[in-house]
């Protein structure tokens, strides 16, 4: 079968993934799938209950009972042959971003590369992880968890499910995912892809459904080991506390609201258009947007006109336009939520640049927003330490080098943080500083061994590399006398 994304086509989504086939759903509830640049159903899928998570898990517990006793070299191989299969599909699972979610398509087909590249990835990782250890007359292996519970956010699914289930495998676990309901599309041409690897049957097990009841199963089901969750703070609280009845082992890639550090010796015709790309990212819907700038007060004036300038290049408009640089927000109530910041932000006293509040001229069908630029923000105003998950970027200003670290880490979070400057030396000494758990100097750039994640309350481990294999593993150590 192969999903078409045809315009004017609903497309009805009534299975589950369970123990290698697609499989009738049990849950009844039937979801509206919403093209969010004009509001229109594309689709609608039935979301899976409680009974069709249970189902997953026993088809993954079962699963286990062989995986988990797999060899480095037969999971290296289902790495390849996932990279293979998911490397066929690459166009429609783009086209299924900008349609679903108004992902704009230059950035789509990035994430979904970098999910596809992941499998080989980790497969390289898998390779250099000292998998056995052993002196004199001790012998420490590193074991798989067990059975695993996959929960992904909407803005980036391909990769998230891609990067999971490639960490997840290559530790020798079998997996139950719980894609967001948001992502269904999208999911499903991934999985179509997937199913072509020819798995063992009830390695990988997809469920869709609410987060309340799929997820929740996953997460409070004694036979689930280990639950890696990307997605909001909220939910990431409540599965540490759910989790922990049945001491469940947690991932948790929670939200950002990451600075951008931009030292007075940056060139600011390249620093300035690096900043607003690192703060519109996927439309400012991205966990590591850099919605913080941090500029030295002397330079306020230039950066203020740089902006102004620059921001003629971040044109919104049509996703698959690829020209356009910022999209809609995926849902009307992501909209509204970008509004009421835009809205608290002007209340608060910090000044529009750029954009504010409204749609965007002639683009009043779908959830698109103005791209919005603050100047005369303080750092604790509610709009510079609440992520906002839109694009709005807050231009603070700063004394030193030492009040931009300051005011870069005072925020609960701590996902990504970028510094822009001419001296290396001096850029590296300020990115040695920042409670981040990912520091870029001078460009969002990505490599796929470093690890991913946050300080504070961005979360809980480490995904990517052998970091990412590493969150599914336990460590046994055997003793002889
Ligand atoms: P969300 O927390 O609303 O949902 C994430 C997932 O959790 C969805 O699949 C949802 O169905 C599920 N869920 C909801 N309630 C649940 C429950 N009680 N038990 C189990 N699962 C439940 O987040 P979202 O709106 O999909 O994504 C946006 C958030 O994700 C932002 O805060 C963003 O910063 C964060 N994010 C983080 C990263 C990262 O790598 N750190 C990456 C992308 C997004």
């Amino acid at each position: 079968m192969k999903t078409l994304l045809g315009k004017g086509q609903i497309e009805t989504l009534t299975t589950h993934y369970i123990d290698g086939a697609f499989v009738e759903s049990h849950g009844k509830e039937v979801m509206d799938i919403i093209r969010p640049t004009d509001g229109q159903v594309i689709g609608r899928v039935t979301l899976g209950d409680e009974e069709d998570a249970r189902l997953a898990i026993a088809a993954a517990r079962r699963a286990f009972a062989t995986y988990g006793r797999s060899t480095k070299e037969e999971r290296a191989k289902i790495l390849r042959r996932l990279h293979e299969a998911a490397s066929a599909r690459l166009d429609d699972l783009t086209a299924a971003m900008v349609e679903e979610y108004g992902g704009v398509v230059q950035f789509a087909g990035l994430i979904v590369q970098a999910g596809v590249n992941a499998f080989l990835a980790t497969e390289k990782a898998l390779q250099e992880i000292p998998w056995t250890r052993s002196w004199d007359k001790t012998t420490v292996t590193l074991e798989p968890v067990g059975v695993a519970g996959l929960i992904t956010a909407w803005n980036a699914n391909a990769l998230f499910i891609c990067l999971k289930l490639a960490s997840a495998v290559a530790a020798g676990c079998t997996v139950v995912i719980k894609p967001s309901e948001l992502s269904a599309l999208q999911t499903r041409v991934l999985l179509e892809a997937l199913h072509e690897a020819k798995l063992p049957k009830g390695l990988l097990n997809v469920v869709t459904g609410r987060g309340d009841v799929v997820g929740a199963e996953l997460v409070r089901n004694p036979n689930v080991d280990k639950i890696s969750f990307t997605g909001s703070v909220a939910v990431g609280e409540r599965i540490m506390r759910d989790g922990a009845a049945t001491m469940k082992r947690v991932t948790l890639e929670l939200g950002g609201k990451s600075p951008t550090i931009l030292l007075d010796d940056a060139t600011l015709d390249k620093a300035i258009p690096t900043a607003l790309i690192m703060a519109f990212l996927n439309s400012g819907q991205a966990c590591a947007a850099g919605t913080r700038l941090l500029v030295p007060k002397s330079r306020l004036d230039a950066v203020k006109q740089g902006i102004r300038n620059a921001m003629r290049a971040f044109t919104v408009g049509d996703p698959a336009d690829p020209k356009t640089a910022v999209g809609p927000m995926v849902t009307q109530k992501q909209f509204e939520r970008v509004q009421s910041y835009i809205r608290k932000g002007i209340e608060e006293g910090a000044e529009v640049l750029v954009g504010g509040e409204g749609h965007p001229e002639g683009l009043d069908a779908g959830y698109f927003v103005k791209p919005t630029v603050f100047v005369n923000v303080k750092n604790d105003m509610t709009i510079a330490q609440e992520e906002i998950f839109g694009p709005v970027l807050c231009v603070i200003t700063y004394d030193s080098d030492e009040d931009a670290i300051r005011i870069a880490n005072d925020s609960k979070y701590g996902l990504h943080g970028a510094v822009l400057g001419t001296d290396l030396q001096r850029a590296r000494h300020v990115a040695s500083q920042l409670r981040a758990g990912r520091v870029v100097i001078n460009g969002m750039t990505d490599d796929p061994q470093a690890p991913w994640g946050g300080f504070k309350y961005s979360g809980v481990g480490r995904e990517y590399g052998r970091y990412g294999i590493e969150a599914f593993l336990e460590t046994r150590a055997i003793l002889e006398a």
